[in-house]
Formats: structure tokens, sequence, C-alpha cells
């Protein structure tokens, strides 16, 4: 042992001293044991590896045995203040929960639920059937189910109509959604083979037609959430592609991803989009979509249509790996209960509010926190200017929300600093950075984060993050 490591202070010693008094007030005595060694271990790391070159003082001890103490104290997946614009972030948790979605989480989960007990009957019930009738009112389905996310229900669906048989997609469909779900890997995973038709650009209901044989359980139809194509380009329509089921008696099955339950545009005013009601009007005999997407709920799957179909989904054994607990189905249900009344939708679902922002309020919110926050930090520049934002979480490719975003640049600062920063402080808020500066965008920021969300810009960007 060299003289340095032998400089570092024992446990005991440093417990008793009057610098280590402070923390044995704030923190259970067996934490603070447990930091205080974790943080000699590291000393004595950098003094044998030549790091460090004398032993620290106790006060230098301390310090770094605090924030090992708060290190272990702060959550992995922890709040944080999204400022990107992009409302459906898929790294940044999706939807955020309306208000009554997290309610019924907190009144559900606090006791006992009635998950799968029939109230009526004193005896058991199921849990599939909670959301099944607010699911009928809104969409008109026969029959539904919910389980963990849509890939699941994508899984599920032809698992039961084509395990062992074929599902025959359009090549133009055949795309990745995230990194972790393609459709030519999730079909192969649900245990049937994929049927390619069609060109990258071009498929024709003839080209379902040639390829139907006795081997095939399904026609699969993928909305394509994320992109778009234009030019030479022709697809086959659902209603096309029911009739071609029909004709030749093989299901079909619609993943639609984003979870419109109505008409968007007469709705809401926003551009169409594919939408639950369509295409179960359309003839398709299953439909899934997310329900933390354009429904704007928790993460969940839901797979609806045909009543003998769902019915055979639910004697799947597979159903059982992908089915959704108590937390899921509470928040789903308050959800879904919202889009009763598409007003009260509209201001209440958290991503439709961001969605359907209006400019002229989000240029004055923009100017609101940009005030508040030159105020604070008299080092940093700070303007409004106009800028696009996309939706996100794979909905709505191509559709640009105008938007309106706070610039911010401090002289003698990199943008990329400041960004890094702005993801250190408690609690985090991320953000983009484009053209030379930080941009943070307001549209994402929830009414009730606005003063933390001052605290934190101002915190990272006056350096004392
Ligand atoms: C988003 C999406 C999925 C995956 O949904 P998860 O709920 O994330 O599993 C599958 N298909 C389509 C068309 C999608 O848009």
């Amino acid at each position: 042992m060299n003289d340095a490591r032998r400089g570092l202070p024992g446990v005991d010693a440093l417990l008793g001293s009057p610098e280590f008094g402070e923390l044995l007030d704030a923190w259970p005595r067996s934490l603070v044991v447990t930091s205080l060694r974790r943080t000699l271990d590291g000393f004595r790391d950098e003094l044998v590896a030549g790091d460090r070159a004398v032993a620290p003082e106790a006060c230098e001890i301390v310090e770094a045995t605090r924030r090992e103490l708060v290190a272990g104290a702060t959550p992995s997946l922890r709040h944080l203040i999204n400022a990107t614009g992009v409302p459906l972030h898929t790294n940044l948790g999706r939807a955020p929960l309306p208000d009554a979605a997290r309610a019924a989480l907190d009144a559900v989960s606090r006791g006992y639920s009635n998950l799968e007990y029939d109230l009526e009957a004193g005896s058991r019930g199921s849990r599939h059937d909670h959301c099944a009738a607010i699911i009928a009112e809104l969409t008109g389905a026969d029959a539904s189910l919910v389980v963990n996310n849509n890939a699941a229900a994508v899984v599920l669906a032809l698992n039961e109509l084509a395990e062992s048989r074929e599902v025959i997609v359009s090549r133009g469909e055949l795309v990745e959604i995230g990194e972790t779900f393609r459709v030519a890997e999730i079909v192969a995973k649900s245990g049937a083979r994929v049927i390619e038709v069609g060109a990258t650009n071009r498929t024709h209901a003839r080209d379902y037609e040639k390829a139907i044989g006795p081997e095939t359980g399904a026609l699969l139809k993928v909305h394509r959430s994320n992109f778009q194509q234009a030019g030479f380009v022709s697809e086959v329509s659902i209603e096309e592609l029911t009739a071609v089921g029909r004709r030749h008696d093989v299901p079909v099955v619609h993943d639609l991803g984003s979870g419109m339950l109505p008409d968007a545009e007469r709705a809401f005013g926003f551009p169409w989009e594919p939408n639950v009601r369509a295409s179960l009007d359309a003839g398709a005999d299953l439909v899934t979509f997310s329900g933390d997407k354009l429904l704007g709920g928790p993460q969940a799957g839901v797979v609806l249509g045909s009543a003998d179909l769902v019915a055979r989904l639910r004697r799947n054994s597979l159903l059982r790996a992908v089915r959704v607990g108590k937390l899921t189905i509470a928040a789903l249900e308050a959800t879904l209960r919202l889009w009763r009344d598409l007003e009260a939708a509209r201001t209440e679902v958290p991503a439709l509010a961001m969605i359907g922002a209006d400019p002229v309020a989000l240029r004055e919110r923009a100017e609101r926190l940009a005030g508040a926050l030159r105020e604070r930090c008299p080092d940093a520049e700070i303007e409004v200017a106009a800028d696009v934002a996309e939706v996100g979480g794979g909905s709505y490719p191509g559709l640009q929300l105008e938007t309106w975003v706070l610039r911010v640049t401090v002289p003698g600062r990199s943008e990329r600093a400041l960004e890094a920063a702005c993801r250190r402080v408690q609690p985090a808020v991320v953000g983009r950075v484009r053209d030379g500066a930080l941009c943070l965008d307001p549209r994402t920021v929830l009414p009730g984060e606005e003063t933390e969300f001052i605290d934190s810009v101002s915190q990272a960007v006056r350096g004392d993050g």
C-alpha cells in the first residue's frame, strides 16, 4: 500500500466526525455507511490508478458521499419536461395521460378492484370485459380485446388466423416502425409465413388475388404510419381489400397503428388520418391500434372487429402472455370515456390538445416564457421564432405543425453544451439544437409544468445546474 492510500480515513472515524453529522441527520445511517464505503472505494481506485496524488480531505469525502446518496435516491425512470414540440415522442413515453386516467389509476391501485370479479353475480369475471362496452360505443365494433401494445395485438391476431399458414402483405407496407417493429419480422413471430405481393411503389387488388391459395390465413394491411409515398404509387384501399377477402373467404386484418377513432377532419379539423370507424365500415374483420398514440392513453393495443374472431383471440393461449394489468385497463377505460364527447376530448386529452394547439396562443405562451427566462438569465439571448414540429409516435406522417420556439444562446457556450445542461438538471428539459441555438418548444410543456420549466432551464443556462 502506498502512502496516499494509507492517508484515506477509516469509515468509523469519518462517521464520528462533525462533517458527517449533517448527513447522518438527513439520511438513514445504513444508507450513509453504504454510500460512504462506495465513495471511499472510488477514491481508493483513483489513488491506485494514479489519477489522484493525495488522499481527499474529509469535506471532499462528505460532498462525494452526499452526491452518492442523492444519486442512489433518484429513480431511474423519472419525470422530465418535453420541450421538443413532438407530442407523441416515443422516447419520452408517448402520450401524457389525461387527468381522468390518472385519477382512475389512483382509484384502482390504492386498494382492490373488480379486475376479474363480476359484482352482479358475485363470481369470477373477466378482465377482458371492462373496456369492451365503451369501445363498442365509440367504434361500433361488435367485440374487442385489449392487450399490451399494438405489436402484441398484431401478433395475437395473426397467430390465431394464420399460424403455420400464410399472411399476404403488400411490399409497400412492409414498414419499420421504431427499431423493434418490422412488419415482416412481427408476422414471422406470429408463426405465419409472409407472402409479399406487389412492388414497393404499387400494389393492385389482383396481386392479392393471385397470391391467395389454400394456405392463406389472412390478408394484412398496414398503415404506413411514419412515412409517405409520392409519385407513381398506388395501394389497395381497405374497401378493395375487404372485397377481395370476402370473395375468397379470407379474413382481412388492418393494422392502423395511430388509433384515431373518428374522422379526424370532421371531429377536430385535423388532416385526415386512417381511422378505426372507417376501417370497420369498410369491412375489415379485425382492426388493431395503439393506446398511446392519437388516442392519448396508456401503452396498450386494441384489437376489435368480428365477434367470432375476437372470441377466438380470447381463447388463444398467447393472450395470457400479452394481457394487460389493472393499471392499463383503468387508464385506458378513463381515456376512452373522454372520447364520448369530442369537444371534451379535444381539451382534456393532452395529446389532442397539443396537436390542435392554436399557433397564436402558442406564440403568446412562448413570449411569456421567454420574458420570464430573460429575467432569470441576464447573460442569455432568448428570442421567439417560428418553427415546425412533427406529431411523432408513428402518426400523421408528413404533417408539419406550425409552432413557436424559444431560441436560446449564451455567449461563450455552445448550443450543444446548453442542450446537455438542460438534460442534467432536475427535472430535465429535453430540447433540440437547431441552427446554432438551443430550441425549446412550449407546445409540449404541460400547463402545470411552466414553473419547473423556468426553474430548470434558468439553472441550466446560468450554468449552476
Ligand atoms: C406504432 C405502430 C405499431 C406498434 O405499436 P406499439 O403500440 O408501439 O406496439 C404497429 N403498427 C403500426 C402501423 C404502428 O403505427
